[in-house]
């Protein structure tokens, strides 16, 4: 037990050293699961824990309630859920430190009804959650997913608030209508401080959590999930009996293998996620007769610096930033969704864009510090300044701005109709500057489940005593992800997962 608080104690010192870096030290490396090895001496490289993790595998045992496959959001929702319904489960995470994608998550998680927009005085209700995320998704959405996701939105901002992870600030992403991406107060990534605070919980309850454990199989007896194999400290094995398995991997963004298989048209483009998103789970899935949905249905994301890649989050756009081309033109409403917004991106002569903004943008969004430290971040004391470091024309530049001022002023986009992310002008020095290109951001695809989360195989019957939730599912975001509706998904459906389960185990 004492190793396991070490080992803990080391995992939160190093989110809290990533949080430098949240928003990523994404690698278009296509690592597979068993690159724990290499991540792990890169760790000791940089943070000097994780030997007190590898030793809490001493602690290790033979047989939990549940077992969780990932420690990103999803999986430790779901843990944490099963704990409350008082189940013994253990978490496995085959990277050195947890958190995935989860930990580089930057602008909020959307959530309808709740007692924050309440506060706020924002009007909003789910079904117009509802159906502006069916919209974004091209009408594709498997559609009761969609209806436990909008309905349980805010309860589970509710339960996160019960915790002490408090996402009190309102911004928006592109095509929603009103402010509904919850972030921390402070406005700073959502990630981290979610991780963190998840991280905390797992402490809190005691629930085990194990790095660099590489899970290879998912074991079935009689029909039935038995539990999995796991690989640790490089070479190890153990074989883990449960009488369910949660799987929450994460996506395929990482794996170049897969995304040439899925889509041969992306395999160039740089990737957002964290070299884990290899997708494991879809595989051992697939192995035990589940079955996947949307598997080409990748989305790209607009704004990725790309040398190296690292989101720059879409709550930079939502709160008052524009995209220029290399003329200094605008060319596209900034604030539509994802595939709409890389589409026009790509279009331009040499397929890159900059998403422009002032100190009162920068002021906003906390993030937009990590991007300067990285030094991502052009700047001007005037915008002609900033032009010139640009090499666009300044008499351009200078003109899009004023005409988007002016824009912003009646709450009128004349070129582009944009409606959201104008509450404030661009007017407040210095101004700064981003150059930007798609890249590789969500998989939309992923195993079927159900609302309980239960895992399908294509007859529609549940693989009895495995569920999963999160990036390694498929259907509810259809043909496009609108921003923020992933950290909602990960904590609705993790906390489902680890209810229903619990309801399966006793
Ligand atoms: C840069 C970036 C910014 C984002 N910003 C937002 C945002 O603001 N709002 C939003 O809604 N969404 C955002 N997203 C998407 C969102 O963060 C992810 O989709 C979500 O966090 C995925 O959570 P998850 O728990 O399903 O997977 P992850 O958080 O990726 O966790 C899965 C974990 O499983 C581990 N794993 C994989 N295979 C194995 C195995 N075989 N054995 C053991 N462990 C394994 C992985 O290493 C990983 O740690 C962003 C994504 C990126 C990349």
């Amino acid at each position: 037990m004492k190793t396991r608080g070490l080992a803990l104690v080391a995992s939160l010192t190093m989110i809290v050293a990533s949080l430098a870096g949240c928003g990523s030290t994404s690698s278009t490396s296509s690592k597979s699961s068993s690159s724990s090895k290499s991540s792990s001496k890169k760790t000791e490289v940089t943070s000097g824990a994780s030997k007190t993790q590898y030793s809490s595998m001493k602690d290790l045992k033979s047989k939990y309630d549940v077992v969780i496959v990932g420690g990103g959001g999803a999986g430790m929702s779901a843990a944490l859920a099963a704990k409350e319904k008082g189940l013994k489960p253990v978490i496995l995470e085959k990277m050195p430190v947890a958190g995935g994608n989860t930990l580089k998550a930057s602008s909020g998680m959307n959530a309808s009804e709740t007692k924050v927009q309440k506060k706020a005085g924002i009007k909003d209700t789910n079904d117009k959650f509802y159906q502006e995320t069916l919209a974004g998704g091209h009408g594709t959405n498997d559609k009761k997913m969609l209806r436990f996701f909008v309905d349980h939105s805010a309860s589970a901002v509710d339960w996160l608030d019960g915790m002490g992870i408090k996402l009190t600030n309102l911004t928006i992403t592109g095509g929603m209508s009103v402010k509904r991406t919850h972030r921390p107060a402070d406005g700073s990534a959502v990630g981290g401080y979610l991780v963190n605070g998840l991280l905390k919980n797992v402490k809190k309850q005691a629930i085990p959590i194990y790095v660099n454990a590489d899970v290879k199989k998912i074991n079935e007896t009689d029909g039935k999930v038995a539990g999995v194999k796991v690989t640790f400290d490089q070479d190890k094995t153990k074989t883990i009996s449960s009488k369910a398995v949660i799987v929450t991997t994460g996506g395929f963004g990482a794996s170049k293998a897969m995304i040439k298989k899925y889509r041969p048209d992306l395999s160039k483009y740089v990737t957002t996620n964290q070299a884990g998103s290899t997708g494991d789970g879809i595989k051992m899935i697939t192995d035990l007769g589940g079955y996947t949905v949307d598997m080409s249905k990748i989305q790209i994301h607009p704004t990725v610096y790309q040398k190296p890649p690292y989101l720059v989050g879409e709550a930079v756009r939502g709160e008052g930033g524009i995209l220029v081309n290399t003329k200094g033109e605008r060319f596209t409403n900034e604030m539509g969704t994802r595939d709409v917004v890389s589409a026009a991106i790509n279009k331009q002569p040499d397929k890159y864009a900059y998403v422009l903004f002032d100190g009162g943008v920068k002021q906003r969004v906390t993030a937009i510090n990590q991007y300067e430290k990285k030094g991502m971040v052009e700047s001007g004391a005037t915008l002609g300044d900033l032009a010139k470091k640009l090499n666009v024309p300044s008499s351009t530049l200078e003109k899009t701005v004023q005409a988007w001022n002016t824009d912003v002023k009646v709450k009128k986009d004349a070129q582009y109709a944009r409606t959201t992310g104008m509450d404030h002008q661009l007017n407040t020095p210095k101004y700064y500057a981003i150059k930007i290109a798609p890249g590789i951001h969500y998989t939309m695809g992923g195993v079927k489940i159900n609302p309980q989360t239960e895992v399908l195989k294509k007859s529609g019957q549940a693989i009895p005593g495995l569920y999963a939730a999160g990036e390694v599912t498929g259907g509810l975001h259809g043909d496009n992800r609108i921003g923020g509706n992933s950290v909602a998904e990960i904590v609705i459906f993790g906390r489902q997962a680890g209810t229903q389960v619990a309801k399966y185990v006793k």
